[in-house]
């Protein structure tokens, strides 16, 4: 039982340079978080050991008694938290969750239709390199050129012309909400399952802060690490008893072996931990975090400057920042921000006249630092640093103190003396 800093150095060695360097910088990409100690000690647990193929009071193996009151709690906690009637929490991932999904729902061939991956879509949703692309006919709706956002016209005339078995709502770089009601009035016009994908905004659906896709979408998949906070795994909901079958023996024995009880373990703590006002309070502060970032990086210097925000504004937990008129380009951006301590993606904004690997946008989102406990004043100080950081002539020194001030106000996992032993 000796400690891992005992049995293997090197890869403690690592941990603790990891936990430096999210406590000393400013962890800004849209789809990461920080768990909370309880959901770290669950997925830390003992759990880990059990196999348990199969579903709470029908495993494949004995032993199984104690592991069935924890998947037990975290279905009825998920389907609570989101007001469905069937949870499957035994997914892996996001993209495990939604193979089995389309498993359940579609058949090899079928045509799906989602938003295209270059404007804000995900892999899972038909790329061309993804199973999703491979084993399914992939079609897509793109955003409006001018307004960049999702036309509901044009989607229906895509789905009139594609006539697709699945249409599939959901988003990865995409700062606005959408409108699931027509999405589904779409998706029975042209007798198309409706799928809602909602691994992004899933927190502030809990939170009643973004409208829910469940009483609209056929199946519902998600995430439970971006803005819910918890570990990194996914789930599937549905208000379809028949489609419920479906989904749970797609996952299980369709997509997966056993399930990984610790995370679901965790998956539990995190859902109990979102019904909770201190959840409600976090996902308020992300989306007002996205809002000041929005409005100061359109203020007149960041426009002088040729930096603008995709669709003007943000509803959500991110921004989508647009430099296809900047000198800077999103490579350049994302290693500024680097510098001074802040951690973003670079990400290809629509019709990128810029190559992938360099673009034209940044993605940056808010959840991390509104678990970090930030509100509208450090938010403005961060939204600040970004907006001069990416100004000619920044002085990165001085804004990488400024950072670290911001870092240390918030001690992150404080108690934390080497990662896994609180
Ligand atoms: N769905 C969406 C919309 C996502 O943004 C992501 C992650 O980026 C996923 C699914 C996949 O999640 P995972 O990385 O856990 O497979």
């Amino acid at each position: 039982l000796a400690p891992l800093s005992v049995v293997d150095p090197e890869v403690a060695a690592a941990l603790e340079l990891e936990l430096g360097r999210q406590r000393n910088t400013l962890e800004m990409i849209a789809s990461e978080n920080f768990v909370p100690r309880a959901v770290l000690e669950a997925q830390g647990s003992v759990l880990t050991n059990k196999y348990a193929e199969g579903y709470p009071g029908r495993r494949y193996y004995g032993g199984c008694e104690f592991v069935d009151i924890v998947e037990n709690l975290a279905i009825e906690r998920a389907k609570t938290l989101f007001r469905a009637e069937f949870a499957n929490v035994q997914p892996h991932s996001g993209a495990s969750a939604n193979a089995a999904v389309l498993a359940a729902i579609a058949k090899h061939g079928d045509r799906i239709l989602g938003l295209e991956l270059a404007h804000g879509g995900h892999l899972t949703h038909g790329m061309k390199l993804n199973f999703s692309g491979k084993l399914y006919e992939a079609h897509a709706y793109g955003v409006d050129p001018e307004t960049f956002l999702v036309d509901m016209d044009v989607v229906r005339e895509k789905a009139i012309e594609v006539q697709p078995q699945v249409i599939i709502a959901g988003w990865s770089a995409y700062p606005r909400q959408l409108d699931f009601a027509r999405f589904r009035e779409i998706a029975d016009e042209v007798g198309a399952l409706l799928w809602v994908d909602m691994a992004h905004f899933a927190g502030l659906v809990a939170a009643g802060l973004h409208p829910s896709p469940v009483p609209h979408a056929h199946v519902t998949s998600s995430t439970v690490h971006k803005t819910i906070g918890g570990p990194r795994s996914g789930f599937i909901l549905t208000n379809d008893a028949d489609l419920a079958k479906k989904i749970n023996s797609n996952v299980f024995p369709g997509q997966q072996g056993g399930p990984l009880m610790h995370v679901i373990a965790a998956k539990a703590t995190a859902f109990k931990l979102a019904a909770e006002p201190e959840f409600a309070d976090r996902q308020a502060r992300t989306i007002r975090g996205a809002a000041i970032l929005a409005e100061r990086l359109t203020a007149p210097d960041a426009t002088a400057a040729g930096i603008d925000v995709l669709t003007g504004g943000t509803d959500v937990h991110l921004v989508l920042v647009d430099l296809r008129n900047s000198a800077t380009d999103g490579k350049q951006a994302e290693d500024l921000l680097h510098e001074v301590g802040i951690t973003v993606n670079r990400n290809a904004v629509p019709f990128d006249p810029r190559p992938p690997m360099v673009t034209s946008g940044v993605r940056i989102g808010t959840p991390a630092l509104a678990t970090r406990g930030f509100g509208d004043a450090e938010f403005t100080e961060v939204a600040d640093i970004i907006a001069q950081t990416l100004l000619p002539d920044a002085d990165l020194p001085a804004l990488r103190a400024r950072v670290t001030a911001l870092a240390q106000k918030f001690p992150l996992y404080g108690g934390l003396t080497s990662p896994g032993s609180w």
